[in-house]
């Protein structure tokens, strides 16, 4: 069997009977990868520490008919911090989440593995919610799905920045809708301009800038809003870790 080398990130195990797990990863050569950690769960194993949920490592392993079989890894970043703190790891489970569900194994996508890579990073000193919102707009550019806020995605109508009384977004446009059409999507819904505006922005700014936006608490959930019906629409099922997302949320306000 070939021996075979990945820069990867793991985006979840699963087990697989008594001894062993399958690590699913997410790696820039070949995009989604499934491999077989044979006997992980014995207590000697090498191999546990490098299948931990987000470690960024490059894996070798050897590959067959069926499931690659992983032989050893060499660790870049264990982010230790994203797996130590309970919020940031419901944040970091979200991302894997969504590059899992929007993903077809061997289909490579060398850059939704940079951004994800880079949003992992910004989750450790960055505004939680602005580094998802940046990633989810990343993720799905680098997958070719259009999000458009300067001109009605219906009538073309362009915004040119000017204030507008009323914006409708709508998921099945992936964009803005202007008064006259809003009728053309039942499912769009208000969002105010000023929200837009930081869409705009965050659609086009380097990732950088991300730590001297300010952004208010009612922006942020119309944007989370906003992103949250266009991936599902997109995915066409519910995002498991939201739900995980919004208890440690609900835990952290009450605490
Ligand atoms: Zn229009």
């Amino acid at each position: 069997m070939p021996l075979m080398k990945v820069d990867a990130i793991v985006l979840r195990t699963r087990e697989l009977g008594e001894a062993d797990r399958i690590v699913t990863l997410y790696s820039k050569q070949k995009g989604k990868v499934q491999l077989v950690a044979k006997g992980v769960k014995k207590p000697k194993s090498k191999l546990v520490g490098g299948i931990l949920n987000f470690t960024h490592a490059q894996y070798w392993y050897y590959q067959g008919r069926g499931l690659g079989i992983l032989s050893q890894y060499d660790i870049h970043e264990s982010f230790q911090i994203l797996k130590s703190d309970l919020k940031k790891y419901a944040y970091a489970t979200y991302m894997a989440e969504l590059v899992q569900e929007f993903t077809l194994e061997g289909e490579e996508n060398e850059g939704l593995f940079l951004t994800f890579l880079t949003s992992l990073h910004l989750l450790k000193t960055q505004d939680l919610d602005l580094a998802t919102r940046l990633f989810e707009m990343r993720l799905l550019r680098c997958l070719g799905y259009g999000l458009s806020f300067q001109t009605c995605r219906e009538c073309e109508h362009s915004f040119d920045g000017r204030e507008q009384k009323k914006a409708f977004f709508s998921p099945a446009l992936g964009g803005i809708l202007c008064e006259r059409c809003i009728s053309k999507d039942s499912q769009g819904f208000y969002i105010s301009w000023g929200t837009v505006k930081i869409l705009i922005f965050l659609l086009k700014m380097p990732i950088e800038k991300i730590s001297v936006l300010r952004v208010s608490s009612v922006a942020k959930k119309e944007m989370e809003k906003t992103l949250h019906y266009y991936l599902t629409y997109i995915l066409e099922k519910k995002i498991k870790s939201k739900e995980f997302m919004h208890r440690i949320e609900w835990i952290d306000q009450e605490g």
